[in-house]
C-alpha cells in the first residue's frame, strides 16, 4: 500500500491515522460498542484493557473488516473503511476499495491461526503471493528477513505443530508483517501462552513495532507490558472508553472508580 501512496507527513500529521466516530455495534438487542469515539495517531501505540465482554475484540475485528458496524464511521487516513449504507448494512464502495483498506492492516490473534498443513515459510509467503502477486523469490526473501527478525531463521521448513506456542505466535507476527501493514492489531497475543513464553513474544512485538514505525492497537492483559509499551492506555467498559490516558496516569492515578476496581483485580 505504502508503495502506491507515499506517506506525506505534512498532510497526515494533522489527522489521526485511524478514527472511530460514534461507532455502534449491536448483535440483536445487545449493544457491544456504544457510540465509540477513538482516534489513533500515526505511529502511536495504544493498548486496550478492560473486563471480558467489554467490546475490546470487537473494536479490532471491526477495524479489520471481519465484522461490519451498525452505526457510525471508521476512517483510515481520512478515508472511510465502508462507503455505502443500504438499510442497516454498510458496504464497501468496491472490492478494490476494501482490499486497499485491508492492506493497511495486519492482525495477530490469541490462537495464532496459522495454517497447520503449511510450513512456516509457506505460512508467510502464501498471502503475499496470492494477494500482492509477489514472485516466489520476492516472497521468500521477505520471509527469510522477517523470520530472522523474530528469531526463527532455522525453523522455516518446520510445521506449526513442531513449534512452541511462543514460536508459533512469532510466526503469526512475521506473517502479518509480510503484507507490510502500517497498522498492527494484536488481540491478546500472549493469552494462550505458558507464562515463560510470554516475554519472547512481547519482546518481538516491541522491537518490530519500533523498527517498522508501526501504529499499534493492542488488547492485552499484560499490564506491565502495556505500561512500558504504550503511548496511551484505554480502559474499556460496556462498549465505551471509560477512561484513557498515559500509562503513567492510568496505572498510578486512575480517576474512575471502575478503572481502579479493574486494576486492583488484575494487578
Ligand atoms: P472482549 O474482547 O472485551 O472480551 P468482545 O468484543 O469479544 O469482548 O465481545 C463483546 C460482547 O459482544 C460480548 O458480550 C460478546 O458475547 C458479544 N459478541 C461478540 N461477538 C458476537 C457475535 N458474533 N454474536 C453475538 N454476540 C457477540
Ligand atoms: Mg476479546
Amino acid at each position: 500500500m505504502s508503495s502506491q501512496t507515499p506517506a506525506s507527513p505534512d498532510q497526515t500529521s494533522a489527522r489521526p491515522l485511524v478514527r472511530f466516530s460514534k461507532v455502534t455495534k449491536r448483535y440483536g438487542e445487545h449493544t457491544v460498542l456504544d457510540d465509540l469515539d477513538l482516534d489513533v495517531a500515526a505511529g502511536e501505540k495504544v493498548t486496550i484493557i478492560g473486563p471480558s465482554g467489554s467490546g475490546k475484540s470487537t473494536v479490532l475485528r471491526i477495524l479489520m473488516t471481519l465484522e461490519t458496524l451498525s452505526d457510525g464511521l471508521i476512517e483510515i487516513d481520512g478515508e472511510p473503511l465502508w462507503h455505502e449504507r443500504r438499510t442497516d448494512q454498510l458496504r464497501p464502495a468496491s472490492e478494490a476499495h476494501l482490499r486497499k483498506m485491508r492492506g493497511q492492516l495486519g492482525m495477530v490473534f490469541q490462537q495464532f491461526n496459522l495454517f497447520p498443513h503449511m510450513s512456516v515459510q509457506r505460512n508467510l509467503t502464501e498471502a503475499p503471493r496470492q494477494v500482492l502477486g509477489l514472485s516466489r523469490k520476492e516472497a521468500q526473501s521477505r520471509a527469510t528477513e522477517l523470520l530472522e527478525r523474530v528469531g526463527l531463521a532455522d525453523h522455516a521448513n518446520k510445521y506449526p505443530g513442531q513449534l512452541s506456542g511462543g514460536q508459533q505466535q512469532r510466526v503469526g507476527i512475521a506473517r502479518a508483517l509480510m503484507m507490510r501493514p502500517r497498522i498492527m492489531l494484536f488481540d491478546e497475543p500472549t493469552s494462550a501462552l505458558d507464562p515463560e513464553l510470554v516475554g519472547e513474544v512481547l519482546h518481538v512485538i516491541r522491537t518490530l513495532a519500533d523498527e517498522h514505525d508501526l501504529t499499534v492497537l493492542m488488547v492485552t492483559h499484560e499490564m506491565s507490558f502495556a505500561r512500558r509499551f504504550s503511548d496511551r492506555v484505554c480502559f474499556f467498559d460496556k462498549g465505551r472508553i471509560h477512561e484513557q490516558g498515559t500509562p503513567e496516569q492510568i496505572f498510578t492515578d486512575p480517576r474512575e472508580a471502575r478503572t481502579r476496581e479493574f486494576l486492583r483485580a488484575v494487578l
